[in-house]
């Protein structure tokens, strides 16, 4: 063992000091609120401090239980937990409804985690289409399409339906009303999965008729890692929320204890902490969410200066995490002496990170919560270095 890697020196991050563009990192990045309360709260299990009732959500000191009725009350939803991520509260939802199999249909621009959560619930799992190159449009009534489709091929009806409010992608914002109305009249309860929305840009649930609404703490309410927000409508709280059967046999196990979230909500420390501290900061910046999309345009309208390049997906964007095609990157790195990292390597010499290494013909960049004069830094940084490889820049 070479335990000297180990230490504080050798724990700086890649990326400090530099413009982090990196497209899961922006909403997660804490406030300086939360910032104030990590040491404090840093010990494991510090939240346990007084714990009467053996669940964290119901914790009065600190805020649990508090915080827990304003978030739903911000998701306009009427029941909250925290989970071990976005991740971790789909498969709490999925394995309630998969006792006897049944199927989830998704849309294809889910996420992995979707198709985990499914596969670890015993799920079968069929995906609504998108549109394809280069919109990759999620079209609402193609669910209506799938939901006949595992119908003919099923006998019944699917068990659950989940829309990616915005996809990781193309940051392409899906339209979660129309596919809510849809799976209202089918009678098939609806999770939308707001990871990329909800906390970075408002997100009303029971506008979108969603029986859930997941949320990701790290990646967009600028809290610290792992936790996740599992919001419902009321009917499913006793399904969802079902507790412990062991309590029968063994004095172990408590009634109170939900067995979806593991009997007590894995974010005892500075999860739920930063998340809290954070709260007051993330009600208030979704307000602004429009002008979070006037710098995402203006990033995407430079970048389309460098000739050949283009965003894909919808357009305009309507988010601040963009896939750009950069066919001339590519073409440069083929020649080039760092190969596909001279991109990455370039940048970060400018100051910017967060490129995906190796990556040339597209880029995905995530300009949320940067300061116009930042903004304007990565996009003079991607100008400089077009140039200095001989592209084209129309400026
Ligand atoms: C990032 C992301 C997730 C995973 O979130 P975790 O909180 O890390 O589990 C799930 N779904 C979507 C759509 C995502 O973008």
């Amino acid at each position: 063992m070479k335990l000297d890697r180990y230490t504080p020196e050798n724990l700086r991050r890649p990326s400090h000091g530099l413009i982090n563009i990196h497209p899961i990192q922006r909403g997660g990045i804490l406030t300086r609120e939360a910032r104030e309360v990590l040491l404090e709260w840093a010990d494991g299990y510090s939240v346990c401090d007084v714990c009467v009732k053996g669940r964290v959500d119901l914790l009065k000191t600190p805020p649990i239980e508090n915080l827990k009725h304003d978030v739903a009350e911000f998701l306009n939803m009427d029941e909250v937990r925290f989970s071990a991520g976005a991740r971790h509260a789909m498969f709490a939802i999925m394995r309630a409804f998969s006792e006897n199999g049944g199927t989830i249909v998704l849309d294809s621009l889910a996420h992995y985690t979707s198709y985990i959560a499914a596969e670890l619930s015993g799920l079968n799992i069929v995906e609504v289409p998108s549109t394809g190159y280069p919109e990759y449009d999620i079209l609402p009534e193609s669910y209506a399409q799938t939901f006949e489709r595992v119908r003919e091929e099923t006998g019944s009806n699917p068990v659950l339906a989940l829309l990616t409010h915005v996809d990781y992608r193309y940051g392409n914002v899906a339209d979660a009303v129309a596919v809510g109305k849809i799976c209202e009249e089918y009678g098939i309860p609806f999770i939308l999965n707001a990871a990329y929305s909800a906390g970075v840009m408002p997100v009303d649930g029971k506008r979108c008729k969603a029986a859930f609404v997941v949320g990701s703490g790290h990646k967009s309410w600028a809290a610290t890692a792992p936790i996740g927000v599992l919001a419902m409508a009321e009917e499913f709280m006793g399904s969802v929320l079902s507790t412990s059967k062991i309590k029968d046999m063994t004095e172990k196990v408590s009634p109170q204890k939900e067995l979806g979230l593991f009997g007590c909500s894995p974010v005892y420390g500075l999860p739920v902490i930063t998340l809290m501290a954070s709260f007051p900061a993330v009600v208030e910046r979704v307000k602004h969410w429009d002008d979070e999309v006037r710098k995402s345009r203006y990033f995407v309208k430079e970048m389309e200066k460098i000739m050949g390049l283009r965003q894909i997906g919808r357009r305009p964007t309507e988010h601040t995490l963009n896939a750009i095609e950069t066919p001339p990157f590519y073409e440069v790195s083929k020649t080039h002496k760092k190969k596909g990292y001279f991109l990455y390597k370039a940048l970060k010499n400018k100051g910017v990170a967060g490129l995906q290494p190796g990556l040339t013909k597209s880029i995905k960049v995530n300009t949320y919560g940067l300061t116009d004069e930042e903004t304007e830094k990565v996009v003079q940084a991607f100008k400089e270095i077009a140039r200095e490889n001989g592209l084209e820049v129309d400026d």
